[in-house]
């Protein structure tokens, strides 16, 4: 790519030394010629104004600088045929100081027949051996009629032209060494990060996901290593999220299959005939076929919602007796609920998901609760919108697991325990649902105070 890019460079170097060749060398003649003729014809109008203005003897110092700064020479010849100016400072390419009589009733009688009172020829000068430039026009001056003619070399000098070439020899030389070294450089600092990030790209792909693409860069490949270092990330995270997957569910579902069948075979071998004994096992057996149902409902309720295909179905409703309905569904639980909420409050949502969000923390919050098993069910109105807390005193949330613990089969506690009925998915079921239906959550926690989990709800206020 390096050599891709310096070759681009080093052609457009090329053709611009080429458009400057053209400009300078090749259209120098033509465009020099034609801007000479162009000033010719500017200057003898100048004079015609000056002839115009002043008398015959006082315009002639004016005559003479124009001519002279423009390298002309002139004459002016009134219509008898007699030079009443001259100027020729420039004499050896002057043709006008040596006119013959002759000649000069001749050009007279050519301004004379021309329709515009004007005339030009171009012709080759021996004694200079460049192309010249003749031009006369007759203007009237206090009835009388004037002619004005000017002279001038409209060719470069060879010589001109020579050191022109070899003054742009040199500029192409010193122009395409620079170039080839600049566009290298810089060609290299182009296409460099591009060469790094694919080779990291490949080790990606061969799935190192300890790769580190360099941000530094300008800006756009800076963007590029900016979203493939996010991309390193999501694998990173989805890997070790398969990773935990694979042992949690393993983990999850063996353990429960390990007790159930060790106590099955406890009744089968021992208990059977003890009804007590028999109960407690029966009782073991129960609680973790219980368990494996939820692990595998809270998959199913997941996959569901992180599918994006389920619809909301948002009614208006009144936020207190929700919130009254999902509490009692804990009714059996060892904890008590401190309601505060506003009975005259209406939300317009999907009742049933929202009620699996708050379900869902206050199932949090009674088995992560403390040793005070109150839990506070609040609500508080931010605009149109409600907010509700569901606030426990239990162990709360170190700072940096507070993002993750939304993550798919995230627990901070590994272990496996078998009344804990932990799936690692309930807070994931929050936040497929709340993103679902846009509506704002989070959570507030302090190590060894407790927990705020909140969401809202949009206000019906019909
Ligand atoms: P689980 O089924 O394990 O509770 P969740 O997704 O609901 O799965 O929660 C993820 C993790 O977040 C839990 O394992 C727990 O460690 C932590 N957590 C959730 N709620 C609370 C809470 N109220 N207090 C302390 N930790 C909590």
């Amino acid at each position: 790519m390096t050599f891709r890019v310096w070759f681009y460079f080093l052609v457009l170097t090329g053709f611009v030394m080429l458009f400057l060749w053209m400009l300078q060398i090749t259209f120098i003649g033509p465009y020099y010629e034609r801007n000479r003729t162009q000033s010719t014809l500017n200057t003898v109008t100048s004079i015609e104004h000056q002839l115009a203005r002043d008398n015959i003897s006082s315009a002639e110092k004016e005559i003479s600088r124009l001519l002279t700064q423009e390298n002309m020479c002139g004459a002016v010849y009134n219509e008898r045929g007699t030079r009443v100016i001259l100027v020729a400072e420039l004499p050896t390419s002057c043709h006008l100081d040596s006119l013959s009589n002759n000649a000069v009733s001749e050009f007279i009688s050519m301004t004379n027949r021309s329709a515009s009172s004007d005339f030009s020829i171009r012709f080759n000068s021996d004694i200079l051996d460049q192309g010249m430039y003749f031009y006369g026009r007759s203007t009237k001056l206090a009835d009388y009629n004037y002619y004005i003619f000017v002279n001038t070399p409209i060719e470069l000098l060879d010589s001109t032209v020579y050191v022109l070439k070899r003054q742009f020899g040199l500029v192409a030389m010193v122009v395409f060494s620079v170039a080839t070294f600049v566009t290298f450089a810089l060609s290299r600092r182009l296409s460099q990060p591009i060469v790094n990030i694919t080779n990291m790209a490949k080790r990606l792909g061969e799935g190192d996901l300890d790769v580190a693409f360099d941000e530094r860069e300008y800006s756009e490949v800076s963007a590029l290593s900016h979203t493939l270092n996010y991309a390193t990330e999501e694998f990173r995270k989805t890997d070790e999220l398969r990773r935990d997957l694979v042992a949690n569910v393993s983990h999850d579902i063996k353990t429960p299959l390990t007790m159930i069948k060790a106590y099955a075979e406890m009744i089968q071998d021992i208990s059977g005939d003890n009804p007590e004994m028999r109960e407690k096992h029966l009782k073991v057996i129960v609680e973790e076929t219980n368990h494996l149902e939820r692990l595998v409902n809270d998959m199913l309720t997941l996959s569901k919602y992180e599918s994006n295909v389920f619809e909301l179905k948002e009614t208006r409703f009144n936020l207190l007796q929700h919130v009254q309905a999902t509490l009692n569904l804990f009714q059996m639980m060892p904890v008590t609920f401190d309601v505060k909420i506003n009975p005259n409050i209406f939300v317009y949502a999907d009742e049933i998901k929202m009620g699996q969000v708050l379900y869902n923390f206050v199932n949090n919050a009674t088995r992560y609760t403390g040793d005070d098993p109150m839990i506070q069910v609040h609500a508080a109105r931010f605009g149109d919108e409600v907010e509700i807390s569901v606030i426990d005193k239990g162990p709360g949330i170190e700072p940096e697991l507070q993002d993750r613990i939304w993550d798919r089969y995230y627990r901070i506690d590994k272990n496996y325990t078998r009344t804990g009925g932990s799936s690692g998915l309930g807070l994931s079921i929050v936040r497929a649902i709340c993103e679902a239906s846009g509506s704002r959550y989070g959570l507030e926690s302090k190590v060894g105070e407790g927990s705020r989990f909140y969401y809202r709800l949009k206000i019906d206020l019909s």
